[in-house]
Order: C-alpha cells, then structure tokens, then sequence
C-alpha cells in the first residue's frame, strides 16, 4: 500500500494531483485545510492538505505507460465523444504526456489540458465515495462510543478491519496500523501477530484448578463439559469436577450427567468449605474444573457470595465465560461486574449465533483479558477451539461480508 499526502491550493487540484501520482484506485484517507503561515495568518495563502492511498505497490508511470502504448496501439477510440471515452482519451493524453515528458526528463507535468467539466465530475466522484465510506464506517461503529475527534480524523475510509466487526473505536485506538490494509491475508497476518498478547491457550500445566463465572445461559456448563472431555478422554489427562451450582434445579444432574458419560469424579459443595474439600480431595488430579453458581449477574450480594466460594481456594484460574450472542453494551458490563474474581481469562462462547467475529478482538482489547477458548455450538466435547492467534484473526477477517469486500 502506498499512501501519500498532497497539497495544493485547492481541493480539487489536491484530487488532481493525487489522481496523477497514485492512480484511479486511490482512495482519500483524510482532508485538512491548512491556515496560512505568518502572523494571524495575514502573510500567505490557504492549502488544502490531501492524505490518499493506493493498494498497489506499482508505479503509476508503469500504469501511465500502459495507458499511452494502449491509446497508440487503439484499444481506446480517442475520437470517441462518449462522455466516459472522452474522459478516458483525456487520461491517455494526459498519460501519453507524463510518459513522453518523463522520458525526456521533465519532472513537472502540466494536466491542466483536462477538460474542466470532467475533471469536476472527478471531484464530484471522489467526493461519493468518501461520503460513502463515512455512512459505511458509521454504521459500523453505531454500536461503540467513538469520541468524536476520532471519528472525524478516521472516518474517511471504512477500513476491511471495521468491515470485520472489530469496533471503529477499538480499530483505531489499538490497531491504527492496520485499519488501512485491505488485502485479507495481509490483514489476518498482521491481526494475529496483535492478537498473539491476548491469547492464553487452555492448559492445565498452568493452573490445575480453574474455574468457570459468567452470567447464567452463557455456556459455563457445557464449556466445562466439553474441556473435561478433551483433557480426560483425547489428551489422557486425570480430571475431576466440581459444582458449586445449588441453585439451579437440573444443573447438577446436568453435569452429573456428563461426568459418568466421560467416567470423571464430581463432587457438588455446598460452602466454602465443601469446595476447598473438594479440591484437596483430588489434590492428585491433573486438572480440576469448577462450576459455579448460575444467578444473574446483576446481583451483586449473589456475586460477592460466589466470590466466598472461590476465595476458599489457592492457586485457582478463573475464566469469565461471555457469549458472543449478547450485545456489546452487556458483555462489556458482564465484564465490569465479574472483575471482582479477578478473572485471567475469557472464553467466548456461542460463535454459531453471531455473522461477525469481532467480539474476539473487541473483547480482549476493551478488557485487556486473554482468551483461553472459543466455543461455536451445543455439541460436547466437538464445538471447542482452543485458543490460537492466527486462527482467531483468520477467523474474523474470513467474515467480513462478501457485499463488503473490494
Ligand atoms: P450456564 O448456565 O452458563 O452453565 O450455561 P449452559 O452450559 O447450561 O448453556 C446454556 C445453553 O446454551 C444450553 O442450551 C447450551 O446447550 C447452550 N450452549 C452452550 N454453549 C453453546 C455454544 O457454543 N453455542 C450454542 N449455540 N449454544 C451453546
């Protein structure tokens, strides 16, 4: 990618000039009138200040080139009176000038030849497409509090990362050297090797106590079932659970359940004291996995209870388990009511409900938490990915929807 700023007098000779230099793809990141210089601004004149960007690394004289050997060689009627032939044979002269002046060593060219209709119709086009590109990355940043000063600096250009669901505000505040990549390997590339901080893999070798917390319905349960089925059966591991969940009719025998399918020890506590039981029981064990409480998260003498529970246990990783279904307002507030375990860890769960992946890059940035899994279905133990980088943002650039994609 190329990007370069220019400045001229005018807007429309600042297009200009970039149109020359970058080519037709180009794209205008950003536009800024800059006050004259001097005292108050008495001595000099005012510019216009043009930041634009081209995909392509190649040189515009090779595509000038190309344009002038195409207009010699009559691929392009130069008679043509069509309006967009007109502005084509306008272009090739203009190209066969930058290529013949070139190669007799001028370095200023002269387009002012340019019909000025057409070349207004230019501004008027550039001017659409930057239009569009701020509705675009509006409504794609509806949902997050963008400070304005952000907004207004950036919205030119609805990058393929907004695109993907990441939030503008997240995109720009943390990853503002990406927001300008388009190309999609590039980009997942590039997005991995940010996200690599925010990764923490499940792993018993750890921590071998972890708990799950998160609002009731989020998926703690079946994660939990599904984690101790890939650690017992597939990787041979020594596991057992443990529920503090007395609350919820079912939801022991739901585990209960799973724990004989799997041939895995569980316990249920009642107290504090039951659990840090539990655990010494099992002090053996490579990984112990504790359930809690399913009650609403909003409760906060219901979360301080919980956190008595917990207390009782040394060495215990905690995984705030949020699903990706609920909107950003709520996640980021699950977030704010569960830091009170001091959680090291999320795991985002129920991707098959949502089109767009940029929860797992928004979530971790918003919270500064890990992720350790991700789950995308009810299947026990099949729906479970732990926790990589490259298939994360892989993930999140592969959504970007197709309409969407340039
Ligand atoms: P808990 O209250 O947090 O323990 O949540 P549960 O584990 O009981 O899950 C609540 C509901 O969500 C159940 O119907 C699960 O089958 C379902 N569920 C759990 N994980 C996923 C997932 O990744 N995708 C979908 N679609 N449903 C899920």
């Amino acid at each position: 990618m190329r990007i370069k700023t220019f400045e001229a007098p005018t807007l429309q000779d600042a297009l200009e000039k970039a149109r020359q230099e970058l080519g037709e793809d180009a794209v205008v990141l950003n536009t800024r009138y800059v006050k004259p210089s001097g005292l108050l601004g008495i001595r000099g004149t005012p510019k216009v200040e043009l930041t634009a960007a081209v995909q392509s690394e190649e040189p515009v004289l090779a595509k000038t080139n190309e344009l002038a050997s195409r207009s010699n060689n009559g691929v392009v009627n130069s008679t043509s009176s069509g309006s967009e032939d007109g502005l084509l044979s306008s272009a090739d002269s203009c190209a066969q000038q930058i290529s013949s002046e070139t190669a007799a060593g001028h370095k200023a060219v002269d387009c002012s030849g340019l019909g000025k209709a057409s070349s207004e119709i230019e501004v008027i086009k550039w001017e659409l497409k930057r239009l569009g590109l701020i509705v675009e990355n509006l409504l794609s940043a509806r949902t997050s509090a963008v400070p304005h000063m952000l907004m207004s600096e950036h919205t030119a250009h609805a990058s393929a990362l907004v695109r993907a669901g990441v939030e503008a505000e997240v995109a720009y505040k943390h990853l503002a050297d990406l927001v300008h990549l388009e190309d999609s390997d590039l980009l997942a590339r590039a997005l991995a090797s940010k996200l690599e901080c925010f990764i923490r893999p499940f792993d018993c070798s750890r921590s071998r106590v972890v708990a799950m917390v998160g609002p009731t319905g989020s998926g703690k349960t079946t994660t939990l079932a599904k984690l101790a089925a890939k650690w017992s059966i597939e990787r041979g591991k020594d596991v057992a659970l443990v529920t503090v969940d007395t609350y919820r009719i079912g939801a022991v025998d739901q585990l209960r359940t799973y724990a004989r399918i799997m041939g895995v020890p569980l316990e249920v506590a009642f107290s504090p004291a039951d659990l840090a039981a539990a655990i010494h029981k099992h002090a053996a064990r490579d990984l112990v996995l504790i359930d809690t409480v399913g009650r609403s998260h909003r409760s906060e003498e219901h979360l301080r209870e919980l956190k008595t529970f917990l207390d009782a246990v040394e060495s215990i990783e905690t995984h705030l388990v949020v699903s990706a279904a609920l909107s950003p307002e709520v996640q980021y507030e699950v977030v704010e009511k569960f830091s009170i375990f001091s959680p090291t860890c999320l795991i985002i769960t129920k991707l098959d409900e949502v089109s767009s992946y940029g929860v797992l890059v928004n979530l971790p940035f918003r919270s500064g938490l890990p992720i350790s899994c991700t789950t995308s279905g009810q299947n026990v133990p099949n729906d479970l990915s732990i926790a990589d980088a490259r298939d994360i943002a892989a993930a999140v650039v592969g959504r970007i929807p197709a309409e969407a994609v340039r």
